[in-house]
């Protein structure tokens, strides 16, 4: 039986360097590809150049790098694949499945309050489709998907996928990225989980097939809240192998390792190089997986 490759990727925003929640994601990724005798890219999403922090991306590659979490292939930066957003964008265009809008947010908030819908769960706008049946828009606007999916529709709308300053969005790259690289299993953060839904409908519009999905519950700070490089989240010091080993035991406790060489409470009590390391949490993670004591 033909059976499909495993391709899963790591996929940071060069927003900030890697902080203990984005390398617990890391390492579960890592570990659910090489588990799975699979390959595991890394691809730089920086196309939202306004947010990215310049250097972030080589700091983020001497973090995985000082880990031990090496990816196959070359890595991707989404800013020098704008062709490819283009391309996808054309397409739904093409087929009526994208339409141009030029609201601006004080348009779409008093059209809100007057058809008397809400904003979504983060406070976000929900797009009431004031643009679907227009005809003559012209640039610069931005390109909205339209969505028939009632549940989608209801709780994030319309969605963008270029904007009018021409930056594509998250969204539509992330899609049309999985799909170029051919991407079949992704592992990322609980704090993305809202966007899958909105993710499998744009490729179920863009005739993709749709990867398999896993988010992992997030590392939290004192106060309960999600760790963020926006937040400026501590970054994870690679200065020393003893540092990284630090690091690398606080991400398999969050993702549910259970082997003791991994877990111990300091670095001097870990007896293992960094790769002797990752070879004892991937015999371990596959242990857990086999007995069905890891969900992911
Ligand atoms: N670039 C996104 C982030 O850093 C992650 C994208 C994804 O994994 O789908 O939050």
């Amino acid at each position: 039986m033909f059976k499909t490759q495993y391709r899963g990727r790591f996929a940071p925003s060069p927003t900030g360097a890697l902080h203990a929640g984005s390398l617990a994601t890391a390492l579960g990724s890592w570990l659910h590809a090489k588990a799975h005798d699979g390959k595991w890219l890394l691809r730089i999403e920086d196309l939202d150049l306004p947010r990215c922090v310049p250097g972030a991306d080589q700091t983020i590659i001497q973090q995985l790098s000082a880990c031990g979490l090496s990816w196959d292939e070359e890595i991707e930066y989404q800013f020098k694949r704008t062709h490819c957003y283009s391309d996808a964008l054309t397409k739904l265009i093409d087929s009526n499945k994208a339409y141009g809008c030029r609201c601006t947010r004080k348009q779409i908030e008093d059209a809100q309050l007057a058809s008397g819908r809400k904003k979504d769960r983060h406070g976000e706008l929900i797009y009431p489709g004031t643009c679907r049946k227009r005809t003559d828009i012209i640039e610069p606007c931005a390109w909205r998907l339209y969505v028939h999916d009632a549940e989608i529709e209801s709780t994030v709308g319309d969605f963008v996928l270029r904007r009018a300053d021409r930056i594509f969005t998250y969204q539509l790259a992330v899609v049309v990225d999985d799909h170029l690289q051919g991407i079949t299993h992704i592992v990322r953060g609980a704090d993305l989980i809202d966007n899958t839904p909105r993710q499998i409908y744009l490729q179920q519009e863009l005739g993709y097939q749709t990867p398999s999905y896993v988010h992992l519950p997030l590392v939290l700070d004192n106060n309960q809240e999600k760790l963020s490089k926006q937040t400026k989240a501590t970054a994870i010091d690679v200065s020393s192998s003893k540092n990284v080993l630090n690091a690398l035991s606080a991400a398999a406790l969050h993702i549910g390792l259970t082997d003791h060489r991994l877990l111990a409470k300091s670095s001097a009590e870990i007896d293992l190089s960094v790769s002797e390391w990752l070879t004892v949490a991937l015999s371990n993670y596959q242990t857990l997986l086999s007995q069905g004591l890891i969900k992911f």
